[in-house]
């Protein structure tokens, strides 16, 4: 999402900081404080402001929660200038586009894919395994299997692009990983139902075989209805050791907002892992919704984003970050 992110600094759209409080009344009357739009929202990780009005549009034809996350999910799924999720992806340091995607509904069931290929949108495969199978994770072969057993299309998803760009960083001998991002997405419908999904093609030019955060349930994303959902982007093997999504919706639980909760994430992997201080690159972003509608997202560095639809407008939030 390099092209995501350049256009995010010369954006003619208002950033809205997500630190900066603010009373707004919901749909009961009640005042709350923060980024708090009525139900329903959609939020996603940077600008997936097209993702989040796909949801939108879904829940305000009467989808579920799950619909819509699937629905915006798809967007940069299919979208081969994103090179960071889906068809037009960066491939593995061998060419290879693996795809990674969780999606969890308001029951806490929950379906997940890891280093699929060849399949555009891993978002709806890993649906069905939650809802086709007795099982969480299908992985690879067995993965790819499964989805074309379901009827999805076996397809070509590395684009000229994105093979370009391989070729290039392959012939500069590179070790470190390149450019990396993921749509995670929370969905809290009318009836009060919050869904959450995340799909990513993972770090560019990774290791064959590499899964990031983004497929994990309780890493790069969770939802439990009775208190939230939460969802990250960035570095996962940060997100992973802190299993990032499950701390934001416990510290939730615990009585901490959307912003608070992914605030003491993020401040956990700092104390644990200083080092990435000195990394300018390493960036680790989180977003979380809770069930009274509230928004709320903090990051390890600045240029991290969150896209927001309520019913009748759609916007970006700039979070608050760590390291200045
Ligand atoms: N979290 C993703 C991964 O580690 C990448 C990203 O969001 O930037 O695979």
């Amino acid at each position: 999402m390099v092209n995501r992110r350049k256009f995010l600094q010369g954006s003619v759209f208002s950033l809205i900081s997500a630190s900066v409080s603010f009373p707004l009344k919901g749909k009961s009357g009640r005042k709350v404080s923060g980024n708090a739009p009525a139900r329903p929202v959609v939020a996603a990780t940077w600008d997936n402001r097209n993702a989040t009005e796909a949801g939108m549009k879904v829940l305000l034809n009467g989808g579920s929660a799950l619909d819509a996350v699937e629905a915006g999910a798809r967007i940069p799924e299919g979208d081969p200038e994103d090179t960071s999720v889906g068809f037009g992806g960066y491939p593995d340091r061998e060419g290879r586009v693996t795809l990674d995607a969780c999606i969890m509904d308001e029951k806490g069931n929950a379906g997940a894919v890891t280093y699929l290929q060849h399949i555009k949108h891993p978002i709806s495969v890993a649906r069905k395994v939650m809802e086709k199978t007795p099982h969480v994770m299908l992985t690879g072969d067995g993965a790819l299997q499964f989805a074309l057993e379901q009827g999805f299309e076996k397809e070509n998803l590395l684009t000229d692009h994105a093979e370009k760009v391989w070729k290039e960083w392959a012939s500069e001998e590179r070790v470190k990983p390149g450019n990396h991002d993921t749509i995670g997405i929370l969905a809290l419908d009318d009836k009060g139902n919050i869904c959450g999904a995340c799909s990513t093609s993972g770090l560019a030019f990774k290791m064959p075989g590499r899964v990031g955060d983004s497929p994990i349930i309780g890493a790069g994303m969770y939802v439990d209805n009775e208190i939230g959902g939460a969802c990250a982007t960035g570095v996962g093997e940060l997100v992973m050791k802190i299993v990032g999504s499950y701390m934001i919706v416990e510290m939730m639980r615990q009585g901490n907002s959307p912003l608070q909760a992914c605030r003491l994430a993020v401040e956990r992997i700092i104390r644990k892992y200083p080092e990435i201080k000195k990394n300018g690159d390493t960036q680790v972003g989180f977003l979380a919704l809770n069930k009274q509608g509230e928004v709320g997202g903090y990051s390890v560095r600045k240029d991290y984003s969150i896209a927001v639809s309520e019913q009748t407008r759609t916007y970006l939030i700039n979070p608050d970050f760590h390291i200045r």
